[in-house]
């Protein structure tokens, strides 16, 4: 059995919701769907949510939300009158728009792009409607209340063979609707997996998966047909995005799979994400690779700080002391560097090299700023020889200069510090090493 979640793409337009239906349609495993607010038609359009937003701006400011409202009332009008014609739009329109002016929450009226879109794609498929409301569980500062969530919804869907179900919100334990983060739909159809035990959780969205790298940098990146859980965490904290973070880990402990499908190319297979252990044997040497710049190293230098006990700690502190996490630390026998972002450290850079000089007494303390991060990913690297002299061998025939090298100890990733001016060129030139002739399978 399959839960689905459709992105807010997929749920645009009344064409779109056509390809929706089609989908479902095509497969009677498909029964528990959990949708999102209609999203961009085209780079120009306002994603609904963004307008519901708006409307509660204009509520708080003028005591109406009419302007605002217009145009969400024009979506969903030619959405209901293309795809459920018998639908009252009008009553349901007029529902929200009392609602959003009378309970006068920004979650509420944020929420109420996904309760629209899955009333009216229930009503086109002829099935159950669901609301999240009461089933999906938040305590009193927003936090979800997974266990209980899980529970509910298994009451719930004993019984109910399909349902449509609005994603992104719940209420919390005193009825207030409350929203994830942006884009958590994602986390809504996860939830949805675990309670009903599903054999995989489809995510269907824009594109046919998850890219082997970042299409804005490299040329047709490769589709990544399998990734493990671990690499998935890898790729996305470095910025690689198809799906909301928090909406792995309850079916990544459930074991189920997620499959990232594409709407609008149905036939083509996706990137399905499985537990580390079940991943292919033979199978790519990286899996991809992604990056982000904004960091800056902070170098200390001193002579047998090998031998000197409680040097990392006094560095760390420092940092702990000014709320500040870091990145990565490496290190040499007499130097230690720190990797932190740039964002904080605003205001914040002559304070602390202040407090490490007296803290450290270092010989040599300096900043590089400016500084990219590169990770190479894939589960294979710890099995294979000659991963690292690829890597630095596409490097060097490029003339990127690399400023720091860390290797993650699972061997998973190998992760490089260049300058920000040789970001692009350095995610090129390791993607064609590894993903152009040497692909295995
Ligand atoms: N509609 C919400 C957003 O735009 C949630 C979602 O689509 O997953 O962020």
């Amino acid at each position: 059995m399959k839960v689905c979640k459709f992105g807010g793409t997929s749920m645009a337009s009344g064409a779109t919701f056509d390809k929706v239906s089609d989908v479902i349609g095509g497969d009677r495993e498909r029964r528990y769907i959990v949708v999102s607010a209609p999203g961009k038609r085209d780079v120009k359009d306002v994603k609904i949510t963004d307008a519901l937003y708006a409307c509660y701006n204009e509520f708080t400011q003028t005591g109406s939300c009419d302007n605002a409202f217009e145009g969400i009332e024009q979506r969903f009008e030619e959405i209901a009158a293309h795809c459920a014609p018998d639908f009252d739009v009008k009553q349901m329109l007029d529902e929200v728009k009392n609602g959003i002016k009378k309970y006068a929450t920004r979650e509420y009226a944020a929420s109420r792009g996904e309760y629209m879109s899955a009333r009216i794609l229930a009503a086109m498929l002829g099935v159950e409607f669901i609301d999240a409301e009461g089933l999906i569980i938040f305590d009193g500062e927003g936090n979800l209340l997974l266990e209980e969530s899980i529970e509910n919804i298994k009451d719930r869907l004993s019984g109910v063979d399909k349902a449509v179900f609005p994603g992104f919100y719940g209420s919390d334990i005193y009825g207030d609707i409350r929203t994830f983060t942006r884009g958590g739909s994602d986390i809504t159809g996860a939830i949805i997996a675990t309670a009903v035990d599903a054999d995989v959780y489809e995510n269907w969205t824009d594109v046919d998966g998850f890219l082997a790298a970042d299409p804005r940098i490299v040329e047709n990146p490769q589709t990544i047909d399998c990734l493990g859980y671990k690499e998935l965490r890898e790729l996305s904290y470095m910025g690689a995005e198809v799906l909301h973070p928090e909406s792995v880990f309850p079916v990544r402990s459930a074991g189920i799979p997620i499959n990232i499908k594409n709407t609008f190319n149905p036939e083509h297979s996706g990137t399905l994400i499985v537990a580390d252990k079940n991943l292919p044997k033979k199978h790519r040497i990286i899996t991809g690779v992604a990056g982000k710049k904004g960091f800056t190293i902070i170098n200390i230098e001193k002579d047998m700080m090998n031998s000197e006990i409680g040097f990392g700690r006094k560095v760390l502190a420092v940092l702990e002391e000014e709320g500040i996490s870091f990145e990565h630390v490496p290190s040499g026998i007499d130097t230690l560097s720190v990797v932190i972002r740039d964002e904080f450290l605003n205001g914040k850079m002559q304070k602390i090299l202040g407090k490490l000089q007296d803290s450290v007494n270092g010989d040599v303390i300096d900043i590089h700023s400016g500084l990219a991060l590169i990770a190479t990913v894939g589960h294979n690297m710890a099995s294979r020889h000659g991963t690292a002299a690829t890597l630095f061998g596409a490097l060097a025939e490029n003339n990127i200069n690399i400023r720091m090298i860390d290797q993650g100890s699972s061997e998973l990733n190998i992760i490089v510090g260049v300058g920000a001016e040789d970001y692009e060129k350095a995610i090129n030139a390791i993607y064609h090493a590894f993903c152009d002739e040497k692909a295995e399978d």
